[in-house]
């Protein structure tokens, strides 16, 4: 898509009053495929008028005619879907197929789900002699990373909306011509103006001065856990609602019962989609000593098999963090079993996939989140010993447990220290409710425990 060179702000496109241009580079040749404005701290602030100006009449709408434009923000992007997953491999890198079943088809599903749970949710409960009614909390500020550009706008602009909210949204600065396509769609399904306002622009720029806005009610931020614990900070000193999506290093653990074939491919392939780069991957793998030689085996021949097929990372950044990673792996003694440091293309940001074996709890991939195509494989000795190196890290985001019997991997599960467990290999579910335990980050999103983010409640006693 053609990148407009305007902020999407009350129902229309508007220069911005900063001066400066974000150049939105494609990971994969390195070109500049568009340019976008880089908003300021005054085009945050008519963004926010907005959105407040806009909240009485939207937040006094029915629930039924909210969920109407939810669908129709449904509609229209699945009319677009092909034109959003050839936007998003365009910014982020990611193959079009992926780009087409992920990047396109998960915001599709959650658009849907909300446009269902705003007309269905009982806004209003009986509790003995008083009435509670769910109220929207007001001007919502969202800012959102790159690595699933699209999935991370919906899950908080649209249950933002089905409450009854209004949004100013400011996107990652390498992935904004996914956030215009969103703002050209939410104005094609006929929200009012207002309701949904976008400003790109630099994170300590356009995000600081969002995330600091007075008049902004709740502030929702997805990326890493260093701006999040800054935006937490700043949130908790004016006394406003802050939901946080940071880093993770979930676990996969691998019980003796379990299909071990079946469990490192599908590990491997969780840690490899999207490059990596997901705040839920499973970066550790847990193995029984006894079956650990075989395990690195499977894996590396798992590997093997994305060495074509994965995408770039999104920038010359992020490859130089992943790199310096897997130079610290080698560094503290882990054993290099696949991939490694050196990019395998002279053009783009490529990683190849790498494996670690030998990897100890306490080093650094072992702790840190890498964001990129790197699995650790660590060995335990007992059931008490995987548990204590699944629960001891500072993140509690995901994680999965296989085993042979469902039940003893539902028990495991349960005493895993993370907001979300997949069992044998359970499917994603965009209804489930999804954010972490410990530093992983406060609140949740999809469904409606995510919706109830963005509601608060008022009690009338009878
Ligand atoms: P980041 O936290 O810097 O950026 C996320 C969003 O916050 C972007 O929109 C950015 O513009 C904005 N931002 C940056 N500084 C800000 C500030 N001072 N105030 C307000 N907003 C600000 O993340 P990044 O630099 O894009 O990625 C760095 C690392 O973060 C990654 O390597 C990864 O480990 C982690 N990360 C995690 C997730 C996740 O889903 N949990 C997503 C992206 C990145």
């Amino acid at each position: 898509m053609k990148a407009h060179d305007g902020l999407y702000i009350d129902g229309a496109w508007r220069p911005a009053a900063g001066e400066g241009v974000i150049e939105v580079v494609n990971p994969v040749d390195e070109q500049v495929i568009g340019r976008v404005p880089a908003g300021d701290a005054a085009d945050v602030d008519t963004a926010v008028r907005a959105a407040r100006a806009a909240l009485p009449a939207w937040a006094a709408t029915p629930p039924a005619a909210r969920a109407a434009r939810l669908a129709a923000l449904r509609d229209v992007l699945a009319a677009r879907k092909d034109e959003i997953a050839e936007t998003v491999t365009a910014e982020l890198g990611s193959p079009l197929p992926f780009s087409q079943l992920v990047h396109a088809g998960v915001p599709i599903a959650v658009a849907g789900s909300y446009a269902e749970l705003a007309a269905t949710l009982p806004f209003e409960e009986k509790v003995g002699n008083s009435v509670v009614h769910q109220e929207p909390v007001g001007v919502v500020g969202a800012i959102t990373p790159w690595n699933y550009p699209l999935h991370q706008i919906v899950a908080k602009v649209a249950p933002a909306l089905a409450a009854g909210c209004t949004v100013v949204l400011k996107p990652a600065e390498n992935t904004p011509l996914t956030a215009q396509l969103f703002a050209e769609a939410a104005d094609e399904a006929g929200l009012p103006a207002g309701v949904f306002n976008l400003v790109t622009g630099l994170g300590p720029v356009a995000g600081q001065a969002l995330a600091e806005h007075p008049d902004v009610d709740l502030v929702s931020f997805t990326g890493s856990t260093a701006v999040g614990k800054r935006i937490g900070a700043v949130a908790g000193g004016a006394v406003k609602r802050v939901a946080l999506e940071l880093g993770g290093k979930s676990a996969n653990v691998i019980l003796p019962s379990a299909d071990l074939a079946k469990a490192v491919g599908v590990g491997v392939a969780n840690v490899m989609s999207n490059s990596g780069q997901t705040c839920s991957a499973w970066t550790r793998m847990l193995v029984h000593t006894d079956q650990y030689d075989e395990a690195v085996e499977l894996a590396v021949a798992a590997a093997a098999k994305y060495g074509e097929r994965i995408g770039p990372v999104v920038s010359a950044r992020q490859q130089e963090r992943v790199r310096g990673y897997i130079e610290k792996g080698v560094e503290e003694g882990a054993r290099l079993v696949a991939g490694g440091p050196e990019s395998p293309r002279d053009k783009g940001w490529f990683v190849s996939p790498t494996v670690f074996a030998d990897v100890t709890p306490e080093m650094t991939i072992a702790q840190e989140e890498i964001f990129g195509p790197v699995l650790t494989i660590l060995r335990y000795e007992d059931e008490e010993d995987a548990l204590r190196i699944a629960n001891g890290t500072v993140y509690g985001l995901a994680g999965a447990v296989w085993a042979g019997d469902e039940a003893e991997a539902v028990a495991f599960a349960r005493r895993m220290d993370t907001g979300q467990v997949d069992i044998n290999g359970g499917r994603f579910n965009p209804l489930a409710p999804f954010g972490g335990y410990k530093q992983s980050g406060v609140g949740r999103e999809l469904g409606a425990h995510g919706l109830a983010e963005y509601l608060q409640t008022k009690s009338l006693q009878f």
